[in-house]
């Protein structure tokens, strides 16, 4: 038999000591939250990026709740947020009782398109929530313009964009608040999992609260107060430390883990180039300004129809492509706040014709070759 063995999509293994360390914090007898190993990944990623605090959270989706509680956000306020990205993005807000404001993408590299900004701003705007897609910045020069001149707060969803950099600068660091997601689908896994990274100073005290249920627990810990009790709203955001643990080996292997990735994006841009060129397929647009963090590799094909037949073809051939978002403001929920066919026309069409590639960190260089084959003798 020479049946190919399946290529996934997605394969989130162990790169480095990850079990080692996993071990280590069961046998430390302290597997909840904030134990030795969540303290090394702040630590790392504080040093790494230059972020005064950096909390772990349990993912992504709560790193971006306890955002829209720090912002304050209240029933009525409006958020500004990208068509084109998960729902976690908007329900934080929504939580909060905000109503979200879709702004369309822009068709290079599928970011909130910035020149669309201004229009959207009310006197209720709150929070512009720029999502840096596949991990390419924003233009963040003209979103932190906008949202100075108009005290509007930008909170950064940086799921993608760790490591990523836009004129020089990581992404994660131009909001007051980022949120990183740890999920397996990312560059870096615990499996579940995310971070709050707090480039605002006057946040830390009140983030530290929500993150343990609303109580001064973390100042206790320190010394700084006698006795901890309830003083804020707040939930439970802490990882266990087991998970932390995880991340901390996943942390450690950054420089090859990155380096993988980055070979892998350009072998596909080298192998597909000519063929999307013929093909009228689109390939990612990387501005100048922006080092991506090679979060994925993605192609627009013309038509939902190519779109839909090249992932059959893929499977066929033991290949797993995905493809992406649905426009929010078209979900069941978009329409309730009002969403309507045509209010985002870029997000329409490139929803349909999106395609990602196999991309993960122990995808083989033989398992790519494949995949480029089969696409180069893809009939249209
Ligand atoms: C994955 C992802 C999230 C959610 O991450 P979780 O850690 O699973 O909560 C949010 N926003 C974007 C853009 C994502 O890709």
């Amino acid at each position: 038999m020479d049946e190919n063995p399946r290529i996934d999509f997605n394969r989130p293994l162990p790169i480095g000591k990850e079990i080692e360390y996993v071990t280590q914090a069961i046998q430390s007898g302290h597997i909840s939250g904030d134990g030795q190993f969540t303290k090394k990944c702040s630590a790392l990623l504080e040093q790494e990026l230059g972020v005064p605090k950096v909390l772990l959270t349990t993912s992504c989706t709560h790193a971006l709740d306890m955002s829209a509680i720090l912002l304050d956000i209240q029933p009525g306020d409006e958020v500004i947020i990208p068509d084109f990205t998960f729902v976690s993005t908007v329900n934080a807000f929504v939580l909060r009782g905000a109503k979200p404001v879709f702004i369309d993408v822009r068709p290079d590299t599928l970011n909130l398109d910035e020149s669309r900004l201004e229009a959207l701003i009310t006197p209720r705007t709150k929070v512009i929530v720029p999502v840096h897609y596949a991990g390419v910045g924003c233009e963040m020069d003209k979103v932190l313009a906008v949202a100075y001149q108009h005290g509007i707060a930008v909170v950064e969803d940086n799921a993608h964009g760790l490591f990523g950099k836009y004129k020089g600068k990581y992404l994660g660091t131009f909001g007051a608040l980022a949120a990183q997601s740890f999920h397996e689908t990312k560059n870096f896994t615990s499996g579940e999992g995310g971070a709050l990274l707090i480039n605002d100073p006057k946040i830390i005290e009140r983030a530290e609260i929500i993150r343990e249920k609303g109580t001064n627990r973390s100042r206790f810990f320190r010394g700084q107060v006698d006795k901890y009790t309830w003083v804020d709203i707040g939930s439970s955001y802490l990882p266990s430390d087991i998970l932390a643990a995880f991340l901390y080996g996943q942390l450690e292997q950054r420089e090859k883990i990155q380096n993988h990735r980055k070979n892998l994006w350009h072998t596909y841009e080298a192998g597909l180039k000519n063929w999307a060129a013929k093909h009228e397929v689109q390939l990612p647009v990387i501005p100048e300004d922006c080092e991506q963090s090679y979060h994925m590799f993605y192609m627009l094909m013309p038509n939902l129809d190519l779109r839909q037949k090249l992932i059959m073809y893929l499977r066929e051939c033991g290949i797993y492509s995905v493809f992406h978002y649905l426009p929010l403001h078209l979900s069941d929920m978009g329409r309730k706040f009002g969403g309507e066919e045509g209010d985002c026309p870029v997000t329409e069409h490139v929803s349909d014709r999106l395609i990602r590639l196999p991309f993960h960190n122990v995808l083989t260089g033989s398992e790519q070759e494949q995949v480029i084959e089969a696409i180069l003798e893809f009939k249209f």
